[in-house]
């Protein structure tokens, strides 16, 4: 599995999860179940990079905002083509 959209962030199988300083939860939407069941984009590459940024800096590495649904996206006022409907990138 390289890259796809997890719909339920618990739907992940947390015994195949390598990131220690991040958990499904924490990068699925934030729209708390009022248009998506808390999906997220799953991107080992990115998780890979993130975890070696979060390791290297020996310290929390606080991120604002995540993933969001189409619906999250278009009520918080982000942009039409918002790469954070996509995978974090
Ligand atoms: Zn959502």
């Amino acid at each position: 599995m390289a890259s796809m959209l997890i719909a339920h962030f618990p739907n992940f199988d947390l015994a195949a999860w390598r990131w220690p300083h991040f958990s499904p939860r924490e990068l699925a939407c934030r729209c708390g179940g009022h248009f998506c069941a808390g999906e997220y984009w799953h991107d080992e590459g990115f998780l890979d990079a993130l975890e070696a940024l979060r390791t290297a800096m020996g310290q929390p590495l606080a991120v604002n905002s995540w993933h969001r649904c189409e619906q999250w996206n278009v009520s918080v006022g982000g942009a039409t083509n918002s790469t954070q409907q996509d995978d974090c990138r």
